[in-house]
């Protein structure tokens, strides 16, 4: 009987090739983690205390309080910065923005996770999904706890943001936000509790999945053009042009619109009452700067729901912008963006409802 002789060498190497797909197959994503600071980075003395520091604890840490994310994707960390979001600007939106964008031109990189405080992280995830210029996962998560409390929620917030960023249907969902089970489009959601463990809602467009011990549900993309569709752009761009919010309540007069104006302000954003409201003093006011050529939007300081155009006020007339479903603070930052080259009020409005 004629008999085949293997070489050893050979068998070990087609074992090798044959094994390469799986192995391939089995590979992690890899998964960023960019560390801003917030609560999720936070300290206190003791575990049961409401006083503590946000930004105390940093990204290797961060990393390795939760091992259990190394089963999801190979990571690896960089620190942006280490603050409270209450203290977010400009240099670190323009190095996180840029970081982000480096990132996801790498072939080697999947995702990314950005860990934020959450008093600002609706804006610094917005001003994100309108200018990083990618359809890969770019996922932010936050904490409410301190990562020293008892029961703090920043370790599984951040095991299911790394489960997002490392998921096969997350690319081309735009920029998303992941807290307490939650995966919110970054336009879409807002804080509603000062310190509710719940505090995230996404009132008007609603949630873009769930997600429970990394085990993601996807129902639908973000709503709103974002990332590779978005005409926004940082290139070439040093700075942004100052824009105002001004809250409007009873007896209010044009103050503090003018003194915004005063400051420097190209814009300003009205937190109107009800549907964007506000005294016939303040719209006087406003009608006025918009007049000498200040875009001035009318938004609402109400939780949920749309501001139209010539409701109870004559956008037409008074050559005003309604903020559609932005709340103040992101139509803010969507006018930022937006000053940076002219624009007619026709696009200004076209902006407000594309965003
Ligand atoms: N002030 C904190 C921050 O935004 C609150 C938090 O992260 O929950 O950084």
């Amino acid at each position: 009987m004629k008999r085949t002789v293997w070489n050893p060498w050979a068998q070990a190497l087609l074992a090798t090739l044959l094994a390469l797909p799986a192995l391939a197959a089995d590979k992690l994503p890899n998964v960023v983690v960019l560390a801003t600071g917030g609560t999720i980075a936070g300290a206190a003395a003791t575990d049961v205390q409401a006083g503590y520091t946000s930004g105390q604890v940093g990204v290797d840490q961060l990393l390795a309080a939760v091992p259990q994310a190394k089963k999801l994707a190979t990571l690896r960390g960089e620190q942006i910065a280490n603050i409270g979001s209450q203290d977010m600007n400009d240099e670190v939106w323009f190095k996180l923005a840029r970081r982000v964008n480096e990132l996801v031109a790498q072939p080697d990189v999947d995702g990314i996770v950005i860990t934020h405080g959450t008093d600002t992280i609706e804006e610094t995830g917005y001003f994100l999904n309108l200018v990083v210029k990618s359809k890969k996962p770019v996922v932010l998560t936050a904490a409410m706890r301190p990562s020293t409390a008892l029961s703090a929620d920043g370790p599984l917030n951040f095991f299911n943001a790394v489960a997002v960023a490392a998921h096969k249907e997350a690319p081309g969902r735009g920029v998303l936000v992941v807290v307490n089970d939650w995966i919110h489009g970054a336009s879409s959601l807002t804080k509603t509790s000062t310190t509710a463990v719940q505090t995230f809602l996404s009132p008007l467009r609603g949630l873009v999945g769930t997600v429970a011990y990394g085990e993601c549900e996807f129902f639908r993309g973000p709503v709103g053009r974002n990332t590779v569709e978005s005409e926004f752009s940082l290139d070439g761009v040093t700075a942004l042009p100052r824009v105002d919010i001004v809250m409007a309540h009873e007896n209010m007069d044009g103050v503090l619109i003018d003194a915004a104006v005063a400051a420097g302000a190209k814009g300003v954003v009205i937190a109107g009452v009800g549907n964007g409201n506000m005294t016939k003093a303040a719209l006087d006011a406003l009608a006025a700067q918009a007049r000498k050529g200040v875009v001035c939007v009318r938004s609402s300081r109400v939780a949920t729901g749309r501001v139209g155009r010539n409701v109870e006020v004559d956008d037409d007339k008074l050559s005003l912008v309604a903020s559609d479903d932005l709340n103040p603070q992101k139509a803010r930052v969507l006018l930022r963006l937006a000053l940076l080259k002219p624009r007619s009020l026709g696009e200004i409005q076209r902006l407000l409802q594309e965003y």
